[in-house]
Protein backbone atom coordinates (compact mmCIF):
# COMPACT_ATOMS: atom_id res chain seq x y z
CA UNK A 1 0.00 0.00 0.00
CA UNK A 2 1.76 3.43 -0.95
CA UNK A 3 0.76 6.66 0.16
CA UNK A 4 -1.86 7.06 -2.56
CA UNK A 5 -3.62 4.55 -2.11
CA UNK A 6 -3.25 4.72 1.88
CA UNK A 7 -5.32 8.34 1.82
CA UNK A 8 -7.69 6.87 0.23
CA UNK A 9 -8.22 3.63 1.88
CA UNK A 10 -8.02 5.20 5.51
CA UNK A 11 -10.81 7.49 4.77
CA UNK A 12 -12.66 4.95 4.28
CA UNK A 13 -11.43 3.07 7.32
CA UNK A 14 -12.71 6.06 9.27
CA UNK A 15 -16.11 6.47 7.54
CA UNK A 16 -16.45 2.36 8.67
CA UNK A 17 -15.23 3.01 12.27
CA UNK A 18 -18.05 5.96 12.62
CA UNK A 19 -20.70 4.23 10.75
CA UNK A 20 -19.77 1.19 12.85
CA UNK A 21 -19.87 3.21 16.42
CA UNK A 22 -23.16 5.40 15.34
CA UNK A 23 -24.73 1.86 14.22
CA UNK A 24 -24.12 -0.24 16.90
CA UNK A 25 -27.07 -0.66 19.07
CA UNK A 26 -28.27 -2.43 15.57
CA UNK A 27 -25.60 -5.57 16.38
CA UNK A 28 -26.09 -8.28 18.04
CA UNK A 29 -24.02 -7.69 21.21
CA UNK A 30 -23.04 -11.21 22.24
CA UNK A 31 -21.62 -13.49 19.08
CA UNK A 32 -23.75 -17.04 17.83
CA UNK A 33 -20.46 -18.52 16.92
CA UNK A 34 -18.69 -21.74 18.34
CA UNK A 35 -15.30 -22.42 19.13
CA UNK A 36 -13.19 -22.82 16.28
CA UNK A 37 -15.63 -20.92 13.91
CA UNK A 38 -12.84 -18.51 12.08
CA UNK A 39 -10.68 -21.66 11.61
CA UNK A 40 -13.14 -22.92 9.72
CA UNK A 41 -13.55 -20.11 7.48
CA UNK A 42 -9.97 -18.80 6.20
CA UNK A 43 -6.97 -20.55 4.85
CA UNK A 44 -4.75 -22.33 7.19
CA UNK A 45 -1.48 -20.93 5.16
CA UNK A 46 -0.37 -17.12 4.81
CA UNK A 47 -0.73 -15.78 1.27
CA UNK A 48 1.89 -16.48 -0.68
CA UNK A 49 1.59 -13.23 -2.93
CA UNK A 50 -0.01 -9.74 -1.81
CA UNK A 51 -3.59 -9.66 -1.42
CA UNK A 52 -5.57 -6.05 -2.91
CA UNK A 53 -7.04 -4.50 0.21
CA UNK A 54 -10.59 -4.29 -0.57
CA UNK A 55 -10.54 -8.39 -0.80
CA UNK A 56 -8.59 -7.83 2.86
CA UNK A 57 -11.11 -5.60 3.91
CA UNK A 58 -14.32 -7.37 2.63
CA UNK A 59 -13.38 -10.35 5.17
CA UNK A 60 -13.95 -8.59 7.97
CA UNK A 61 -17.45 -8.02 7.91
CA UNK A 62 -17.86 -11.18 6.87
CA UNK A 63 -15.32 -13.29 8.51
CA UNK A 64 -14.22 -10.96 12.11
CA UNK A 65 -17.57 -8.95 12.80
CA UNK A 66 -19.56 -12.22 13.26
CA UNK A 67 -17.08 -13.21 16.23
CA UNK A 68 -16.70 -9.73 18.28
CA UNK A 69 -18.19 -8.98 21.18
CA UNK A 70 -19.23 -5.43 20.89
CA UNK A 71 -18.39 -3.72 24.12
CA UNK A 72 -18.66 -0.36 22.99
CA UNK A 73 -22.37 -1.33 22.76
CA UNK A 74 -25.37 0.53 25.36
CA UNK A 75 -26.24 -3.41 25.67
CA UNK A 76 -22.64 -4.35 26.86
CA UNK A 77 -22.99 -5.29 30.67
CA UNK A 78 -20.46 -7.24 31.22
CA UNK A 79 -17.46 -6.91 33.12
CA UNK A 80 -16.34 -3.21 33.17
CA UNK A 81 -16.72 -0.65 30.88
CA UNK A 82 -13.50 -0.62 28.25
CA UNK A 83 -14.41 2.68 26.37
CA UNK A 84 -13.60 4.54 23.60
CA UNK A 85 -14.19 8.27 22.48
CA UNK A 86 -12.54 9.88 18.70
CA UNK A 87 -10.10 12.00 20.53
CA UNK A 88 -8.68 8.41 21.56
CA UNK A 89 -8.86 6.72 18.69
CA UNK A 90 -7.12 9.61 16.63
CA UNK A 91 -4.51 9.18 19.75
CA UNK A 92 -4.08 5.66 18.91
CA UNK A 93 -3.67 6.46 14.88
CA UNK A 94 -1.22 9.15 15.60
CA UNK A 95 0.64 6.74 17.77
CA UNK A 96 0.60 3.97 15.73
CA UNK A 97 2.01 5.60 12.55
CA UNK A 98 4.99 7.35 14.86
CA UNK A 99 5.17 3.70 16.43
CA UNK A 100 8.08 5.38 18.64
CA UNK A 101 9.15 3.49 21.65
CA UNK A 102 8.79 5.74 24.47
CA UNK A 103 11.65 4.49 26.61
CA UNK A 104 14.19 6.81 27.57
CA UNK A 105 13.68 10.35 27.65
CA UNK A 106 16.10 10.05 24.05
CA UNK A 107 14.41 7.49 22.76
CA UNK A 108 11.59 10.29 21.63
CA UNK A 109 11.58 13.25 24.43
CA UNK A 110 7.66 14.06 24.00
CA UNK A 111 6.64 10.72 24.24
CA UNK A 112 8.16 10.91 27.85
CA UNK A 113 7.58 14.52 28.64
CA UNK A 114 4.24 14.52 27.27
CA UNK A 115 3.50 11.04 29.65
CA UNK A 116 4.99 13.37 33.05
CA UNK A 117 2.62 16.19 32.32
CA UNK A 118 -0.39 14.17 31.37
CA UNK A 119 -0.02 11.90 34.73
CA UNK A 120 0.47 15.12 36.79
CA UNK A 121 -2.53 16.87 35.06
CA UNK A 122 -4.67 13.79 35.39
CA UNK A 123 -3.32 13.04 39.54
CA UNK A 124 -4.67 16.96 39.68
CA UNK A 125 -7.70 16.01 38.32
CA UNK A 126 -8.46 13.22 40.78
CA UNK A 127 -7.45 14.81 43.86
CA UNK A 128 -4.24 12.83 44.65
CA UNK A 129 -1.61 14.50 47.32
CA UNK A 130 1.33 16.64 45.51
CA UNK A 131 3.61 13.99 46.70
CA UNK A 132 2.23 11.38 44.19
CA UNK A 133 3.15 14.29 41.26
CA UNK A 134 6.12 14.97 39.73
CA UNK A 135 6.45 18.32 39.96
CA UNK A 136 9.15 19.97 41.69
CA UNK A 137 12.72 18.96 41.53
CA UNK A 138 13.16 17.87 45.26
CA UNK A 139 9.75 15.31 44.41
CA UNK A 140 10.60 11.62 44.21
CA UNK A 141 6.74 10.90 43.50
CA UNK A 142 5.63 10.92 39.79
CA UNK A 143 3.28 9.56 37.60
CA UNK A 144 3.79 5.96 34.65
CA UNK A 145 1.46 5.11 32.04
CA UNK A 146 1.32 1.07 32.66
CA UNK A 147 -0.22 -1.42 30.76
CA UNK A 148 -3.01 -2.90 32.77
CA UNK A 149 -3.90 -2.72 36.25
CA UNK A 150 -2.25 -6.17 37.22
CA UNK A 151 0.89 -5.28 35.82
CA UNK A 152 0.67 -1.90 38.25
CA UNK A 153 0.15 -4.31 41.25
CA UNK A 154 2.77 -6.45 40.26
CA UNK A 155 5.22 -3.86 39.77
CA UNK A 156 4.32 -2.39 42.92
CA UNK A 157 4.65 -5.85 44.70
CA UNK A 158 7.58 -6.43 43.41
CA UNK A 159 9.19 -3.22 44.51
CA UNK A 160 8.03 -3.73 47.92
CA UNK A 161 9.66 -6.59 47.69
CA UNK A 162 13.01 -5.40 46.99
CA UNK A 163 13.14 -2.79 49.79
CA UNK A 164 11.69 -5.45 52.50
CA UNK A 165 14.34 -7.76 51.24
CA UNK A 166 17.06 -5.04 51.63
CA UNK A 167 16.26 -3.91 54.84
CA UNK A 168 15.95 -7.55 55.89
CA UNK A 169 19.53 -8.60 54.90
CA UNK A 170 21.41 -6.03 56.54
CA UNK A 171 19.73 -7.62 59.55
CA UNK A 172 20.66 -10.61 57.86
CA UNK A 173 24.25 -10.30 56.08
CA UNK A 174 24.59 -14.19 55.64
CA UNK A 175 21.57 -14.86 54.59
CA UNK A 176 20.62 -15.12 50.43
CA UNK A 177 17.58 -13.46 49.40
CA UNK A 178 16.02 -16.67 48.08
CA UNK A 179 16.41 -17.69 51.84
CA UNK A 180 15.23 -14.48 53.15
CA UNK A 181 11.79 -14.31 50.62
CA UNK A 182 10.28 -17.26 52.60
CA UNK A 183 9.77 -14.94 55.61
CA UNK A 184 7.80 -12.36 53.37
CA UNK A 185 4.22 -12.32 53.46
CA UNK A 186 1.30 -9.78 51.89
CA UNK A 187 -2.19 -8.83 51.88
CA UNK A 188 -5.09 -8.25 50.18
CA UNK A 189 -9.14 -8.38 50.89
CA UNK A 190 -11.03 -12.07 49.73
CA UNK A 191 -12.73 -9.33 47.54
CA UNK A 192 -9.04 -8.45 45.95
CA UNK A 193 -9.09 -8.87 41.89
CA UNK A 194 -7.36 -12.22 40.84
CA UNK A 195 -4.60 -9.99 39.46
CA UNK A 196 -3.13 -9.87 43.16
CA UNK A 197 -2.90 -13.39 43.64
CA UNK A 198 -1.48 -13.35 40.50
CA UNK A 199 1.58 -10.76 41.51
CA UNK A 200 1.84 -13.03 44.60
CA UNK A 201 2.48 -16.19 42.30
CA UNK A 202 4.88 -14.43 40.32
CA UNK A 203 6.67 -12.62 43.15
CA UNK A 204 6.58 -15.96 44.92
CA UNK A 205 5.60 -14.53 48.51
CA UNK A 206 2.98 -15.30 50.70
CA UNK A 207 -0.14 -13.71 50.25
CA UNK A 208 -2.77 -13.69 53.41
CA UNK A 209 -6.53 -12.81 52.27
CA UNK A 210 -8.34 -10.56 55.05
CA UNK A 211 -12.08 -11.53 55.27
CA UNK A 212 -13.69 -8.32 54.12
CA UNK A 213 -16.78 -6.93 56.33
CA UNK A 214 -20.39 -7.09 55.65
CA UNK A 215 -19.95 -4.06 53.02
CA UNK A 216 -17.01 -6.20 51.81
CA UNK A 217 -14.54 -3.84 52.64
CA UNK A 218 -11.17 -4.71 54.24
CA UNK A 219 -10.88 -2.74 57.72
CA UNK A 220 -7.56 -2.04 59.44
CA UNK A 221 -8.36 -4.19 62.46
CA UNK A 222 -8.94 -6.84 60.80
CA UNK A 223 -5.86 -6.52 58.57
CA UNK A 224 -3.50 -5.39 61.78
CA UNK A 225 -4.72 -8.45 63.66
CA UNK A 226 -3.41 -10.97 60.74
CA UNK A 227 -0.25 -8.67 60.54
CA UNK A 228 0.44 -9.36 64.55
CA UNK A 229 -0.25 -12.91 64.17
CA UNK A 230 1.81 -13.70 61.45
CA UNK A 231 4.66 -11.34 62.74
CA UNK A 232 4.48 -13.58 65.93
CA UNK A 233 5.39 -16.23 64.00
CA UNK A 234 8.55 -14.39 62.00
CA UNK A 235 6.86 -13.98 59.03
CA UNK A 236 7.63 -10.13 58.06
CA UNK A 237 4.73 -8.34 56.28
CA UNK A 238 5.60 -6.06 53.60
CA UNK A 239 3.20 -5.46 51.44
CA UNK A 240 -0.94 -4.83 51.05
CA UNK A 241 -2.69 -4.20 48.30
CA UNK A 242 -6.31 -1.91 49.20
CA UNK A 243 -8.61 -2.04 46.54
CA UNK A 244 -11.10 0.79 45.65
CA UNK A 245 -14.12 -0.34 43.65
CA UNK A 246 -13.50 -4.39 43.74
CA UNK A 247 -14.53 -6.41 40.94
CA UNK A 248 -17.44 -8.51 42.67
CA UNK A 249 -19.55 -5.16 43.71
CA UNK A 250 -17.37 -2.22 43.85
CA UNK A 251 -16.97 -2.12 47.37
CA UNK A 252 -14.10 0.13 49.11
CA UNK A 253 -11.70 -0.96 51.40
CA UNK A 254 -10.68 1.85 54.08
CA UNK A 255 -7.75 3.29 53.09
CA UNK A 256 -7.27 5.88 55.91
CA UNK A 257 -7.42 2.31 58.40
CA UNK A 258 -5.33 0.50 56.20
CA UNK A 259 -2.93 3.08 55.88
CA UNK A 260 -2.07 3.61 59.30
CA UNK A 261 -1.78 -0.16 60.56
CA UNK A 262 0.95 -0.41 56.81
CA UNK A 263 2.90 2.60 58.31
CA UNK A 264 2.34 1.42 61.68
CA UNK A 265 4.27 -2.25 60.48
CA UNK A 266 6.87 -0.67 58.12
CA UNK A 267 4.27 -2.30 55.04
CA UNK A 268 3.58 -0.80 51.23
CA UNK A 269 0.24 0.21 50.60
CA UNK A 270 -0.92 0.12 46.52
CA UNK A 271 -4.39 0.99 46.29
CA UNK A 272 -5.97 -1.17 43.17
CA UNK A 273 -8.74 1.77 41.67
CA UNK A 274 -8.58 -0.26 38.42
CA UNK A 275 -12.79 0.83 37.87
CA UNK A 276 -14.18 3.37 40.69
CA UNK A 277 -10.20 5.32 40.16
CA UNK A 278 -12.51 7.22 36.93
CA UNK A 279 -15.21 8.48 39.31
CA UNK A 280 -13.00 10.24 41.73
CA UNK A 281 -12.65 13.24 39.06
CA UNK A 282 -15.94 13.95 40.43
CA UNK A 283 -15.56 15.33 43.92
CA UNK A 284 -18.45 13.82 45.42
CA UNK A 285 -16.48 10.36 45.48
CA UNK A 286 -13.32 10.93 46.71
CA UNK A 287 -14.41 10.28 50.32
CA UNK A 288 -13.52 7.04 49.07
CA UNK A 289 -9.60 8.40 48.43
CA UNK A 290 -9.61 9.77 52.06
CA UNK A 291 -5.94 8.44 53.67
CA UNK A 292 -4.79 7.96 50.11
CA UNK A 293 -1.59 9.91 51.42
CA UNK A 294 -0.50 7.08 53.79
CA UNK A 295 -0.62 4.93 50.09
CA UNK A 296 3.23 4.50 48.38
CA UNK A 297 1.58 3.69 45.16
CA UNK A 298 -2.23 3.85 43.44
CA UNK A 299 -3.54 3.13 39.99
CA UNK A 300 -6.44 3.11 37.66
CA UNK A 301 -7.51 2.31 34.17
CA UNK A 302 -8.41 5.31 32.42
CA UNK A 303 -9.44 2.90 29.66
CA UNK A 304 -12.29 1.19 31.85
CA UNK A 305 -14.61 4.26 32.29
CA UNK A 306 -12.53 7.47 31.10
CA UNK A 307 -12.77 6.74 27.40
CA UNK A 308 -9.15 6.41 27.12
CA UNK A 309 -8.08 3.31 24.39
CA UNK A 310 -7.24 0.44 26.37
CA UNK A 311 -4.18 -0.47 27.12
CA UNK A 312 -3.71 2.79 29.70
CA UNK A 313 -3.46 2.48 33.29
CA UNK A 314 -2.43 5.03 35.29
CA UNK A 315 0.19 4.71 37.98
CA UNK A 316 1.50 7.03 40.76
CA UNK A 317 4.15 6.42 43.46
CA UNK A 318 5.36 8.27 45.95
CA UNK A 319 9.05 7.08 45.97
CA UNK A 320 9.43 6.72 42.39
CA UNK A 321 13.64 5.46 43.27
CA UNK A 322 12.29 2.29 44.92
CA UNK A 323 10.99 1.25 41.55
CA UNK A 324 14.26 0.92 40.51
CA UNK A 325 16.05 -1.56 42.50
CA UNK A 326 13.77 -4.39 41.58
CA UNK A 327 14.86 -3.92 37.68
CA UNK A 328 18.33 -3.18 38.50
CA UNK A 329 19.83 -3.34 34.60
CA UNK A 330 21.84 -0.22 32.89
CA UNK A 331 23.24 -1.95 29.65
CA UNK A 332 25.19 1.12 27.89
CA UNK A 333 22.77 1.56 24.99
CA UNK A 334 20.37 3.08 27.13
CA UNK A 335 22.42 5.80 28.30
CA UNK A 336 22.22 9.15 26.99
CA UNK A 337 23.84 12.57 27.58
CA UNK A 338 20.41 13.81 29.55
CA UNK A 339 20.39 10.61 31.75
CA UNK A 340 19.98 11.94 35.25
CA UNK A 341 18.14 15.27 34.36
CA UNK A 342 15.30 13.59 32.16
CA UNK A 343 12.39 11.51 32.83
CA UNK A 344 13.34 7.65 31.44
CA UNK A 345 10.48 5.31 32.22
CA UNK A 346 11.31 2.33 31.24
CA UNK A 347 15.56 2.67 32.38
CA UNK A 348 17.46 5.83 33.18
CA UNK A 349 19.11 7.79 36.05
CA UNK A 350 17.86 8.67 39.94
CA UNK A 351 19.13 11.58 40.88
CA UNK A 352 22.07 10.92 43.59
CA UNK A 353 22.65 12.62 46.80
CA UNK A 354 26.09 11.48 46.97
CA UNK A 355 28.80 14.25 45.68
CA UNK A 356 30.85 12.64 42.72
CA UNK A 357 34.07 13.10 41.26
CA UNK A 358 34.52 13.82 37.96
CA UNK A 359 37.47 11.89 36.58
CA UNK A 360 37.33 11.89 32.85
CA UNK A 361 35.79 14.04 30.39
CA UNK A 362 35.14 13.18 26.48
CA UNK A 363 34.79 16.15 23.94
CA UNK A 364 33.81 15.04 20.46
CA UNK A 365 34.44 11.98 20.93
CA UNK A 366 38.25 11.92 22.25
CA UNK A 367 37.85 10.39 25.83
CA UNK A 368 40.69 12.21 28.77
CA UNK A 369 41.05 11.33 32.33
CA UNK A 370 43.85 13.99 32.73
CA UNK A 371 43.03 17.01 35.12
CA UNK A 372 44.02 19.27 32.47
CA UNK A 373 40.83 18.75 30.39
CA UNK A 374 38.91 19.29 33.96
CA UNK A 375 40.03 22.60 33.62
CA UNK A 376 37.64 23.16 30.75
CA UNK A 377 34.31 21.96 32.83
CA UNK A 378 34.61 25.51 35.35
CA UNK A 379 31.70 27.17 33.60
CA UNK A 380 28.16 26.32 32.92
CA UNK A 381 26.30 24.50 35.50
CA UNK A 382 29.19 22.55 36.66
CA UNK A 383 31.46 24.34 38.63
CA UNK A 384 34.17 22.08 40.13
CA UNK A 385 36.33 22.37 43.46
CA UNK A 386 40.11 21.64 43.47
CA UNK A 387 39.83 17.99 44.29
CA UNK A 388 37.07 17.84 41.03
CA UNK A 389 33.82 17.60 42.87
CA UNK A 390 30.97 19.26 41.77
CA UNK A 391 30.11 22.51 43.56
CA UNK A 392 27.11 23.53 42.72
CA UNK A 393 24.53 20.85 41.89
CA UNK A 394 24.88 16.57 42.24
CA UNK A 395 26.38 15.04 39.25
CA UNK A 396 25.06 12.05 37.18
CA UNK A 397 27.23 9.40 35.66
CA UNK A 398 27.29 11.02 31.99
CA UNK A 399 26.51 14.57 32.31
CA UNK A 400 26.48 16.88 29.31
CA UNK A 401 28.91 20.28 29.83
CA UNK A 402 27.31 23.32 29.40
CA UNK A 403 27.02 24.54 25.65
CA UNK A 404 30.17 26.28 25.53
CA UNK A 405 32.33 23.12 26.70
CA UNK A 406 30.44 20.86 24.45
CA UNK A 407 31.27 17.00 25.75
CA UNK A 408 30.72 14.45 28.80
CA UNK A 409 32.13 14.29 32.08
CA UNK A 410 32.69 10.72 33.28
CA UNK A 411 32.01 10.33 37.18
CA UNK A 412 34.25 8.61 39.63
CA UNK A 413 31.66 5.99 40.95
CA UNK A 414 29.28 5.81 37.61
CA UNK A 415 27.01 3.01 39.73
CA UNK A 416 25.61 6.60 41.51
CA UNK A 417 23.91 6.89 38.10
CA UNK A 418 21.83 4.35 38.70
CA UNK A 419 18.93 2.75 36.47
CA UNK A 420 15.39 4.09 37.43
CA UNK A 421 12.54 1.49 35.88
CA UNK A 422 8.81 2.02 36.25
CA UNK A 423 8.01 -1.04 34.56
CA UNK A 424 8.77 -4.47 33.09
CA UNK A 425 9.00 -4.25 29.54
CA UNK A 426 11.69 -1.85 27.80
CA UNK A 427 10.04 -0.88 25.18
CA UNK A 428 6.52 1.13 25.42
CA UNK A 429 3.84 2.99 23.54
CA UNK A 430 3.11 6.32 22.94
CA UNK A 431 -0.14 6.20 25.29
CA UNK A 432 0.30 9.77 26.41
CA UNK A 433 -1.32 11.00 23.41
CA UNK A 434 -4.47 9.58 23.51
CA UNK A 435 -4.82 10.63 27.02
CA UNK A 436 -3.48 14.24 26.80
CA UNK A 437 -6.52 14.66 23.72
CA UNK A 438 -8.95 12.81 25.72
CA UNK A 439 -8.38 15.23 28.79
CA UNK A 440 -8.26 18.47 26.38
CA UNK A 441 -11.00 17.44 24.05
CA UNK A 442 -13.60 16.56 27.48
CA UNK A 443 -11.91 19.02 29.91
CA UNK A 444 -12.16 17.93 33.35
CA UNK A 445 -16.11 19.15 33.11
CA UNK A 446 -16.96 16.92 30.27
CA UNK A 447 -14.96 13.87 31.48
CA UNK A 448 -17.25 14.84 35.33
CA UNK A 449 -20.84 14.46 32.97
CA UNK A 450 -19.83 11.29 31.33
CA UNK A 451 -18.92 10.04 34.90
CA UNK A 452 -22.36 11.38 36.47
CA UNK A 453 -24.27 9.98 33.75
CA UNK A 454 -23.09 6.40 33.97
CA UNK A 455 -23.92 7.00 37.66
CA UNK A 456 -27.19 8.00 37.40
CA UNK A 457 -28.23 5.48 34.65
CA UNK A 458 -27.42 2.35 37.08
CA UNK A 459 -29.93 4.30 39.87
CA UNK A 460 -32.46 4.05 37.09
CA UNK A 461 -31.66 0.71 36.57
CA UNK A 462 -31.59 -0.23 40.35
CA UNK A 463 -35.01 1.79 40.48
CA UNK A 464 -36.54 -0.83 37.84
CA UNK A 465 -35.27 -3.96 39.61
CA UNK A 466 -35.97 -2.60 42.93
CA UNK A 467 -39.52 -2.08 41.76
CA UNK A 468 -40.06 -5.87 40.85
CA UNK A 469 -41.10 -8.24 43.39
CA UNK A 470 -39.17 -10.90 41.78
CA UNK A 471 -35.94 -9.56 42.27
CA UNK A 472 -33.71 -8.21 44.53
CA UNK A 473 -29.71 -6.23 44.78
CA UNK A 474 -28.32 -7.90 47.75
CA UNK A 475 -25.27 -5.39 48.00
CA UNK A 476 -25.52 -1.88 48.15
CA UNK A 477 -25.36 -0.56 44.62
CA UNK A 478 -22.05 1.53 44.39
CA UNK A 479 -21.17 3.95 41.18
CA UNK A 480 -22.02 2.44 37.85
CA UNK A 481 -22.42 -1.36 38.43
CA UNK A 482 -26.05 -3.01 39.85
CA UNK A 483 -25.59 -6.36 41.30
CA UNK A 484 -28.63 -8.21 40.95
CA UNK A 485 -30.89 -11.97 40.64
CA UNK A 486 -33.91 -13.51 41.25
CA UNK A 487 -35.01 -14.13 44.69
CA UNK A 488 -34.60 -17.61 45.99
CA UNK A 489 -32.29 -19.98 44.85
CA UNK A 490 -29.18 -19.65 42.75
CA UNK A 491 -29.96 -21.76 40.13
CA UNK A 492 -32.55 -19.22 39.12
CA UNK A 493 -30.47 -16.48 38.25
CA UNK A 494 -27.70 -18.56 37.09
CA UNK A 495 -30.84 -19.86 34.73
CA UNK A 496 -31.33 -15.95 33.63
CA UNK A 497 -28.00 -14.85 32.81
CA UNK A 498 -27.44 -18.39 30.64
CA UNK A 499 -30.50 -17.29 28.65
CA UNK A 500 -29.83 -13.42 28.39
CA UNK A 501 -26.59 -14.18 27.13
CA UNK A 502 -27.44 -16.68 24.56
CA UNK A 503 -30.07 -14.59 23.30
CA UNK A 504 -27.38 -11.85 22.46
CA UNK A 505 -29.64 -8.56 22.98
CA UNK A 506 -27.58 -7.80 26.62
CA UNK A 507 -24.37 -9.48 27.96
CA UNK A 508 -23.64 -9.63 31.31
CA UNK A 509 -21.57 -11.37 33.38
CA UNK A 510 -22.21 -12.72 36.86
CA UNK A 511 -20.44 -12.08 40.29
CA UNK A 512 -21.00 -14.51 44.20
CA UNK A 513 -20.66 -12.82 47.43
CA UNK A 514 -20.53 -15.46 50.10
CA UNK A 515 -22.01 -17.82 48.24
CA UNK A 516 -25.29 -15.83 46.57
CA UNK A 517 -25.14 -15.86 42.73
CA UNK A 518 -25.44 -12.38 41.13
CA UNK A 519 -25.88 -10.70 37.96
CA UNK A 520 -23.88 -8.01 37.66
CA UNK A 521 -25.23 -5.09 35.71
CA UNK A 522 -22.61 -2.54 34.56
CA UNK A 523 -23.54 0.95 32.32
CA UNK A 524 -20.77 0.77 29.87
CA UNK A 525 -21.28 2.96 27.68
CA UNK A 526 -21.32 6.94 27.06
CA UNK A 527 -23.99 6.12 24.20
CA UNK A 528 -26.36 4.46 26.78
CA UNK A 529 -29.47 6.33 26.93
CA UNK A 530 -32.88 6.07 28.96
CA UNK A 531 -34.28 4.25 26.60
CA UNK A 532 -31.54 1.26 26.36
CA UNK A 533 -32.27 0.80 30.22
CA UNK A 534 -35.99 0.57 30.18
CA UNK A 535 -34.75 -1.77 26.67
CA UNK A 536 -32.75 -4.02 28.41
CA UNK A 537 -35.29 -4.09 31.91
CA UNK A 538 -37.78 -5.05 29.82
CA UNK A 539 -35.51 -8.37 27.83
CA UNK A 540 -34.68 -9.19 31.56
CA UNK A 541 -38.72 -9.50 32.65
CA UNK A 542 -39.25 -11.28 29.99
CA UNK A 543 -36.85 -13.58 30.23
CA UNK A 544 -36.78 -13.85 34.21
CA UNK A 545 -41.19 -14.71 33.41
CA UNK A 546 -40.16 -17.43 30.79
CA UNK A 547 -37.72 -19.12 33.04
CA UNK A 548 -40.42 -18.61 36.45
CA UNK A 549 -43.36 -20.33 34.50
CA UNK A 550 -40.30 -23.45 33.22
CA UNK A 551 -39.71 -23.61 36.70
CA UNK A 552 -42.62 -23.32 38.61
CA UNK A 553 -45.53 -23.14 36.41
N1 LIG B 1 -8.24 -4.77 39.70
C1 LIG B 1 -9.56 -4.64 39.69
C2 LIG B 1 -10.27 -4.13 40.92
C3 LIG B 1 -10.30 -4.97 38.54
O1 LIG B 1 -11.63 -4.86 38.55
C4 LIG B 1 -9.61 -5.44 37.41
C5 LIG B 1 -10.34 -5.79 36.17
O2 LIG B 1 -11.47 -5.50 35.99
C6 LIG B 1 -8.22 -5.56 37.47
C7 LIG B 1 -7.56 -5.22 38.64
C8 LIG B 1 -7.42 -6.06 36.31
O3 LIG B 1 -7.35 -5.08 35.35
P1 LIG B 1 -6.37 -5.22 34.10
O4 LIG B 1 -7.13 -6.00 33.08
O5 LIG B 1 -6.11 -3.81 33.68
O6 LIG B 1 -5.16 -5.93 34.54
Amino acid sequence: MDHKEFRVKAKEMVDYIADYLENIRDRRVYPSVQPGYLHKRLPTEAPNLPEKWDDIFRDVEEHIMPGIVHWQSPHMHAYFPALTCYPSIMGEMLSSALNVLCFTWASSPAGTELETIAMNWLGKVLGLPDCFLNEKNDSSGGGVIQTTASEATLVSLLAARTRALMELSKLNPDLQSSELLGHLICYCSDQAHSSVEKAGLIGLVRMRYIESDANQSMRGDKLEEAILNDKSKGLVPFWVCATLGTTGSVAFDNVREIGQVCEKHSAWLHVDAAYAGSAFICPEYRHWLDGVELADSFAFNPSKWLMVNFDCTAMWVKDSTALHRTFNVNPIYLRHENSGKAIDYMVGSQKSNTRNKVVGIEINGVYTNGNAKLDNVVNGHHQLDENGYDKSSNLHGYDKISPGCGGNIQLENPEKNEPLHWQIPLSRRFRALKLWFVLRNYGVVGLQKHIRESVRLAQKFEALVLADQRFEIPQTRNLGMVAFRLKGDNALTERLLKRLNARGYIHAVPACFKSVYVIRFTVTSQRTTNQDIIDDWTEIKAVASEILIEMFG
